[in-house]
C-alpha cells in the first residue's frame, strides 16, 4: 500500500526552533555554562512550593475558572493598586494565562486583523512577530540604537498610519536592559491619541528594575491604560519560569476579546499553581520590593568579575540580562560568535540579531545573570581569558 505523507505549506516558513532552545541545547551538548536562555539557577520561595503541594493534596486538581481563580484575580487587583495606584476590575479586567507568552499571543490574535499594521521596537522579544504573522498583520519594526536604545519618536510617527492597530512595547526591556520613563508613554500617547490604536505593554520584568525612577507601567498612564494591555509573569517575580503562570490586565471590552482567544487556546491555567500564587501574594505582598536589590547584587557581581575582560559592558537598568560588546575580540557575526563561545570557551550567550528581522549591525551578545555567584564567577573567568 502506498504511504501518503504530506508536508504542509508552512504558515511560518522562515521560522525555526527558538534561539533559547537552540542555545540551551548547545550549552548542554558542550557542557558550557548556560547564560543564554533566561532562567534562574535557584529556586523560588519555599512557601510557594509548600502551598502548591498543599492545594494538590486538598483536591484542587480540576479545571480552574476560565479567567483565573477568584483569589488570584483579587490578589492581582490589590497588587496592581499597591504598585500602580490603579484598581482593575477583578471580574472583567484580569485574565490569568499560561505564562506571559499566552497573554501576548491571545492579545495579538484578538486585536490584529488581516492587513492591520503593528509597530514594535527592535530588538524585540521573539514571540511577537510570529503571532502578528499568524493573524495576517504586517509588522513594522523600529530599530533602537545602542548604547541607549531610546525610542525614536520621529521614526515612530513616520511608521504610524491609519492602519496601525497595535503598538507592542516591553519595559524593562529584554534584551537591551533599558527602561521606559513616563515621558516615553506621554510621547506614545501624543502620537496615537487621536486614532484607534491599542498598546500591548510587556512588563514581565516589572519588579526587576534598577532605574532611578523605577518601573513605569502603562497602568499608571490614565489615557493609555484605556486602550492598553499590561502583561506580567509570575515566572520572573518568583524565580519559577517553569510554572508558566502569567496574566494580563486590560479594560473590560479588550479583555472580553482576549478571553475569546484564551478560552480556546488553553481554556484555563493549572489550578493548584494559581491558588498557591494567591496565597503567596497575600502572605508576602511586598516580596517584590526585595527583587531590585537581589538582582542588582548579581548584576554588579558579574560586571565586576568581567572588569579584566576585553568585552565592553553596556548599561543595565532592568531585567536579568546584561549586554556585552565583543567588537574588540572578534569579527564574527553574533550568531557565529555565540556558537564559538559555547563550543570553545564554554559559556553560552544569546546573539542580539535574533531579536531583529535580518541584519543587526552591532557586535552584541546577551548574558543572563539570574545565577548563583559561583556560576557567574566561573563564567566570568572563562570570558576574561579571551
Ligand atoms: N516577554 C518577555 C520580554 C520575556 O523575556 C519573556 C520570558 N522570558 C516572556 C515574555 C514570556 O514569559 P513567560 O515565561 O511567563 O511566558
Ligand atoms: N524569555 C526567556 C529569554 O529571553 C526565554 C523564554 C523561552 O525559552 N521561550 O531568555
Amino acid at each position: 500500500m502506498t504511504q501518503h505523507t504530506f508536508t504542509p505549506d508552512s504558515k511560518l516558513p522562515a521560522l525555526g526552533t527558538t534561539i533559547f532552545s537552540q542555545m540551551s541545547a548547545l550549552a548542554q551538548e558542550y557542557q558550557a555554562i548556560n547564560l543564554s536562555q533566561g532562567f534562574p539557577d535557584f529556586d523560588g520561595p519555599e512557601y510557594l512550593q509548600q502551598q502548591l503541594a498543599w492545594h494538590v493534596s486538598q483536591g484542587a486538581n480540576q479545571y480552574a475558572p476560565m479567567t483565573g481563580v477568584q483569589p488570584l484575580r483579587e490578589a492581582i487587583a490589590e497588587k496592581t493598586q499597591r504598585c500602580y495606584g490603579y484598581t482593575p476590575d477583578v471580574n472583567t479586567d484580569i485574565t490569568v494565562t499560561a505564562g506571559a507568552t499566552e497573554a501576548l499571543f491571545a492579545a495579538i490574535t484578538a486585536l490584529v486583523r488581516p492587513g492591520d499594521e503593528v509597530i514594535c521596537f527592535d530588538p524585540s522579544y521573539d514571540s511577537y512577530a510570529p503571532a502578528v504573522a499568524l493573524s495576517g498583520g504586517v509588522l513594522k519594526r523600529i530599530a533602537l540604537q545602542p548604547p541607549a536604545f531610546r525610542p525614536d519618536w520621529q521614526a515612530f510617527s513616520e511608521l504610524l498610519s491609519d492602519k496601525t492597530r497595535l503598538v507592542i512595547l516591553n519595559t524593562p526591556h529584554n534584551p537591551t536592559a533599558t527602561v521606559w520613563q513616563a515621558a516615553d508613554f506621554d510621547a506614545l500617547w501624543q502620537a496615537i491619541g487621536q486614532q484607534e490604536t491599542y498598546v500591548l505593554s510587556d512588563e514581565v520584568y516589572e519588579h526587576i528594575c534598577f532605574a532611578e525612577g523605577g518601573h513605569f507601567s502603562i497602568l499608571q498612564h490614565p489615557q493609555l491604560r484605556e486602550r492598553g494591555i499590561a502583561v506580567s509573569s509570575f515566572g520572573k517575580t518568583y524565580h519559577m519560569t517553569g510554572w508558566k503562570v502569567g496574566y494580563c490586565v486590560a479594560p473590560a471590552a479588550i479583555s472580553a476579546e482576549i478571553r475569546k482567544v484564551h478560552q480556546y487556546l488553553t481554556f484555563a491555567v493549572n489550578t493548584p499553581a494559581q491558588l498557591a500564587l494567591a496565597d503567596m501574594l497575600r502572605k508576602e505582598p511586598e516580596h517584590y520590593l526585595d527583587l531590585p536589590a537581589f538582582y542588582r547584587q548579581r548584576r554588579d557581581f558579574l560586571i565586576n568579575a568581567l572588569q579584566e575582560s576585553r568585552f565592553r559592558v553596556l548599561p543595565c537598568e532592568g531585567t536579568y540580562f546584561l549586554l556585552l560588546d565583543y567588537s574588540a575580540i572578534s569579527d564574527l557575526d553574533d550568531v557565529s560568535f555565540c556558537q564559538w563561545l559555547t563550543k570553545e570557551v564554554g559559556v553560552a550567550a544569546i546573539p542580539l540579531s535574533v531579536f531583529c528581522d535580518g541584519e543587526f549591525p552591532h557586535k552584541l551578545i546577551r548574558l543572563c545573570f539570574a545565577k548563583q555567584e559561583p556560576t557567574l564567577q566561573a563564567a566570568a573567568e572563562r570570558l576574561c581569558r579571551i
